[in-house]
């Protein structure tokens, strides 16, 4: 088994840490406290290949292979987790949709806009009483009026689409079929009828918008679906599968900690969470070398998500611990890495329904 980075991989993580040290970790708190997506470094991120991350070189991207993504995701995330998410979300559901399902004309429109850095991706799937439970829960509807569809419902907590030219969106398009009643369809920001709310406030991970949208009666041409009719709840939880890969990566960033302090318990504090991140960080790039190697890893991401995001809570826990008062104040990145966090055992797959995931394929000999 080889556990070494390659050279290629080596490099690339040198490129973007010095990238997310010198540009987005010195704005991380402001990025916080102003709670304002720093759209100036995205910009900046373009030339160096960090948003295209799941770009094939086939279609003008850096070719790079899922370990070396985890990698950025871990950088971005060791940087500033509001940045990182934003970036996370940006690939993993904003691009890797268009990508793996788009037509040549919509991966010609779409993949160049959200690799300039004016735009960031974004996926609707989540609604106010859908999420964990899309099947029975998403409501938004799009039926076919001729040439066009016509969506009408509302989606919430969906990561940049303030910052986005279109935002692909989970719609029922069956009524009558269950999990075949579901498709992707393309949503430009400009169509008549829909609103995208002001930012949500929220506990952490300020920096990236989270907004409410909602659609009235509005009208895209019916080439704007993705892929197939009826196949969207399957193109929902595939994205997500992905999506986990690179969560974990960033809970791997977000436990890097700086710790301080000679104390017996202090050491024991940082041997554990040392320990964790290690541990976390093999899983993480485990699942990322098996999807990259186009074998099964569903179980692995959500192990990798699962274990990576409250590995995470317990060393950013002990990072407060370890500080003692200081650590509560806003003066040191613990407290706000302890925030930002938290979202990592909700967002894509809450860690209740990972264990539900990995409980089954294990049952099940898989
Ligand atoms: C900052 C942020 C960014 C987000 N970005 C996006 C985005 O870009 N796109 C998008 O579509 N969504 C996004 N989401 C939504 C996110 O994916 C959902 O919040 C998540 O899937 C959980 O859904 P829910 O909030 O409806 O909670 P629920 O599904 O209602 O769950 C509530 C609780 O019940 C538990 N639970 C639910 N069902 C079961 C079950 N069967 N068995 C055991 N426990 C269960 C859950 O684990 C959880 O603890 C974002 C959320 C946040 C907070």
């Amino acid at each position: 088994m080889e556990f070494q980075l390659n050279e290629e991989q080596k490099m690339w993580r040198d490129v973007v840490h010095n990238f997310c040290q010198k540009e987005v970790a010195p704005r991380a708190a402001q990025t916080d406290h102003e709670a304002k997506t720093p759209m100036d470094i995205i910009k900046k991120m373009a030339p160096i290949g960090l948003l295209g991350l799941p770009v094939p070189e086939e279609d003008d991207g850096p070719g790079l292979d899922y370990v070396s993504i985890a990698i950025a995701i871990e950088e971005l995330g060791r940087a500033c987790g509001s940045t990182a998410l934003s970036i996370a979300a940006h690939s993993g559901l904003g691009l890797n949709p268009i990508i793996r399902w788009g037509t040549a004309e919509q991966k010609a429109k779409y993949i160049p806009q959200l690799m300039s850095g004016d735009y960031l991706g974004s996926l609707a799937l989540t609604e106010p009483s859908a999420g964990s439970d899309l099947v029975n829960g998403v409501k938004t509807k799009a039926v076919l009026d001729g040439d066009t569809w016509v969506i009408n419902g509302s989606k919430a907590w969906i990561t940049n689409p303030s910052f986005s030219s279109f935002i692909t969106t989970l719609c029922r398009t069956d009524e009558n079929a269950r999990t075949r009643g579901f498709s992707m369809i393309i949503v430009e920001v400009d169509r008549e009828g829909l609103i995208i709310s002001p930012p949500e406030k929220k506990m952490g991970l300020k920096g990236s918008p989270t907004n409410m949208l909602s659609y009235d009666n509005v009208r895209v041409p019916k080439e704007n679906l993705l892929g197939e009719e009826g196949r969207g709840l399957h193109q929902a939880l595939a994205t997500l599968d992905v999506g986990r890969i690179t969560i974990g990566a960033m809970a791997v960033g977000l436990a890097f900690g700086k710790p301080i302090g000679q104390h017996q318990s202090i050491q024991n504090k940082i041997a554990d969470m040392a320990t964790l991140v290690e541990a976390s960080r093999l899983l993480v790039y485990q699942s990322a070398w098996l999807k990259g190697n186009d074998k099964p890893f569903t179980t692995q991401a959500a192990m990798a998500k699962l274990f990576a995001s409250e590995a995470s809570e317990k060393a950013a826990f002990e990072a407060i611990q370890i500080h003692g008062g200081y650590g509560y104040s806003p003066e040191y990145p613990v407290e706000r890495i302890y925030r930002d966090q938290r979202l990592l055992s909700i967002g894509e797959g809450t860690n209740e329904i990972l264990r539900m995931v990995i409980g089954r394929k294990v049952l099940a000999g898989e």
